[in-house]
C-alpha cells in the first residue's frame, strides 16, 4: 500500500479526479527483459478509462463556441468509453447524450451508458463507413436533425488530440522525469498517441513513439504505405482502437513504428496483465502491451524506458475476453492440456484401476468378470506385460455360435493387447485411438500399466468438462 499521501484534499466534482493517473512498473510480465516497461493505469478514471480526459475539453469548446447551450444535446459515434467521459461530464452540467454505437461493443458498455442517462442506439458493425447506418453517419445525421445538439466529433475535434498535448503528455514527462524513451498507444480516433506524441517530441525528439494495430485494421498498412495502398479494413474483436478510415485527429507523421497484433494475442496479454500483474484491463491495453513488451526485448537497454498504455478496465468485458466460453467460442483460448494421469484421477475412486484377465484364465472367468465390474473389454496380462485383449460384445458372439469356445482359455481366443500411451501425454493422443476395433487404451508410468481408459471413460470425461 502507499504510505504517499494522494487525494488529500476534496474536490469540487468528480470530473477534477480525472487525469494524474499513476505510472505503474510491470514487473511479472516483463520477466528476462532488461529494458524497464512502465504501464499508464488509465482504467485509474473515474468513468474507468483514457476518454474522461476528453469529455469535458469537447463540451468546453462547444460551449466557448456558443454551440452548446443549456438544455443541449451532445450526440456521438462511440465504442462507449467516450460516451462514458461525455456522459459523466454532461450529468454535472444537465446535458442530454444521444449515442450511436456498433452491436460488436460489449452490452456491458451499452448498459453502463444508459445508466449515465444517455439514448443509446446500437448500429451494425459490418456496414461500410459511409453507409447511412454506419455509427459514425448516423450520429452525424441525429445531430444535423436535433434542434440545439453539438456531434461531439471525436474523429476530428482537435479538442481531442489537445486534451492528451495539455494532460497525458505532461504527465507523462514528469512522471519519468524526462527519462521516457519509447511510448507505445494505438490509435481509435488517434488522439492519445497524436496529442502525446506531439507533446513528448516538442520535449526531446528523440522519444520514438509506437503504434500497435488490430489485424484488420487499416491504419498499420496506410502508415506503412504512406496511404498509397488502397486497402479493405476486415473485421476484428478488439475494441475501441483500429479504423477502416483515418480519422482527422490522427497524425501518421508523429509516429515512428507501425506494428499489427492478432486478437489473440491481444486477448492473452490482457489475461496476462491481469492474472500476473493484477491490473484488470481491457483488450487494447493487451494489444499495446504486446507491441510494448516485443520492443523492449528487441531493444534490450536498460537505460531505456518504455511506456504502455492501459487504455481502459476489464470490466468493460467480462462477457467477452474474461469469458472462457466466450474466448472458446471464438477460437482463442488455447486447448487445456489436459494429461492420462489427470483424467485416470478424475475416474471413479471406488473401482478398481484397472481389471485383468491372465492368458492360462478360461473363457467363462473373463467373461464372468466383465460381468462383475460391468465393463466391456479386459487386457491380458502376462505379470506386467499386456500380450492381448478380450472384448465382451465379440466373445459372446463368438461363444453363441461356437459353445465349446467357452471352454477354451483366453490365451487361445484373445486379440492383439491394446495399444499403450505415457501417463503424462495429453488425452487428445487417446482420443485419436480410440475406435470400435480399438475400444481401450492402457495407461502407463515409468512402464508399468497404471490404469486404463476406454471408450466410455472418455465420453463420461469430455461431458463432464
Ligand atoms: N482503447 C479503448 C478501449 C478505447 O475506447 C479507445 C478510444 N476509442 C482507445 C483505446 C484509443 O484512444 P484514442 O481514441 O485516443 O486513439
Amino acid at each position: 500500500m502507499s504510505t504517499t499521501p494522494r487525494n488529500t484534499r476534496p474536490y469540487a466534482s468528480v470530473l477534477d479526479t480525472i487525469g494524474w493517473t499513476p505510472l505503474i512498473r510491470l514487473s511479472r510480465v516483463t520477466r528476462g527483459i532488461a529494458t524497464p516497461v512502465y504501464a499508464k493505469a488509465e482504467f485509474f478514471n473515474p468513468g474507468g478509462s483514457v476518454k474522461d480526459r476528453i469529455g469535458l475539453p469537447i463540451i468546453e469548446r462547444a460551449e466557448k463556441a456558443g454551440e452548446l447551450k443549456p438544455g443541449g444535446t451532445i450526440v456521438e459515434g462511440t465504442s462507449g468509453n467516450t460516451g462514458v467521459g461525455l456522459a459523466m461530464a454532461a450529468a454535472l452540467k444537465g446535458y442530454r447524450c444521444i449515442f450511436t454505437m456498433p452491436d460488436k461493443m460489449s452490452q456491458e458498455k451499452v448498459r453502463l451508458l444508459k445508466a449515465f442517462g444517455a439514448e443509446v442506439i446500437v448500429t451494425p458493425t459490418a456496414v461500410a463507413p459511409d453507409h447511412p447506418d454506419n455509427y459514425v453517419m448516423m450520429a452525424k445525421r441525429i445531430a444535423e436533425e436535433t434542434p440545439n445538439a453539438i456531434l461531439a466529433n471525436q474523429f476530428y475535434n482537435q479538442a481531442n488530440p489537445d486534451a492528451h498535448f495539455a494532460t497525458t503528455g505532461p504527465e507523462l514527462w514528469e512522471q519519468t522525469e524526462g527519462k521516457i524513451t519509447h511510448f507505445v498507444a494505438a490509435a481509435g480516433t488517434g488522439g492519445t498517441i497524436t496529442g502525446v506524441g506531439r507533446y513528448l517530441k516538442e520535449r526531446n525528439p528523440n522519444i520514438k513513439i509506437i503504434a500497435g494495430d488490430p489485424t484488420g485494421s487499416i491504419l498499420a498498412e496506410y502508415w506503412r504505405s504512406h496511404g498509397e495502398h488502397k486497402i479493405e479494413g476486415s473485421p476484428y474483436k478488439v475494441e475501441g482502437i483500429g479504423q477502416d478510415k483515418v480519422p482527422g485527429t490522427l497524425d501518421m507523421s508523429i509516429i515512428d513504428e507501425y506494428h499489427t497484433v492478432s486478437d489473440r494475442d491481444a486477448f492473452a496479454m490482457s489475461r496476462r496483465l491481469t492474472r500476473e500483474e493484477g491490473l484488470f484491463v481491457g483488450g487494447s491495453s493487451g494489444l499495446i502491451a504486446k507491441v510494448a513488451l516485443d520492443l523492449a526485448r528487441r531493444i534490450d537497454d536498460p537505460d531505456a524506458l518504455v511506456v504502455t498504455f492501459l487504455c481502459d478496465t476489464g470490466e468493460r468485458y467480462l462477457s467477452k475476453l474474461y469469458s472462457d466460453e466466450w474466448m472458446r467460442e471464438n477460437q482463442m483460448l488455447e486447448a487445456e492440456h489436459v494429461t492420462l494421469r489427470d483424467m485416470l484421477g478424475r475416474k471413479d475412486a471406488s473401482a478398481p484401476a484397472i481389471v485383468s484377465v491372465a492368458p492360462a484364465a478360461g473363457v467363462r472367468q473373463a467373461l464372468n468378470l466383465m460381468a462383475l465390474h460391468d465393463v466391456s473389454q479386459l487386457p491380458v496380462m502376462d505379470g506386467d506385460e499386456c500380450v492381448g485383449s478380450v472384448v465382451e460384445a465379440t466373445l459372446s458372439q463368438r461363444g453363441l455360435e461356437t459353445p465349446a469356445l467357452l471352454e477354451a482359455t483366453v490365451r487361445e481366443v484373445m486379440d492383439a493387447p491394446f495399444p499403450s500411451l505415457a501417463s503424462d501425454d495429453a488425452i487428445e493422443f487417446a482420443i485419436k485411438l480410440l475406435s470400435k476395433s480399438t475400444p481401450a487404451v492402457l495407461v502407463l508410468e515409468h512402464g508399468h500399466v497404471e490404469g486404463i481408459v476406454t471408450r466410455s471413460d472418455m465420453l463420461r470425461f469430455m461431458m463432464g468438462r
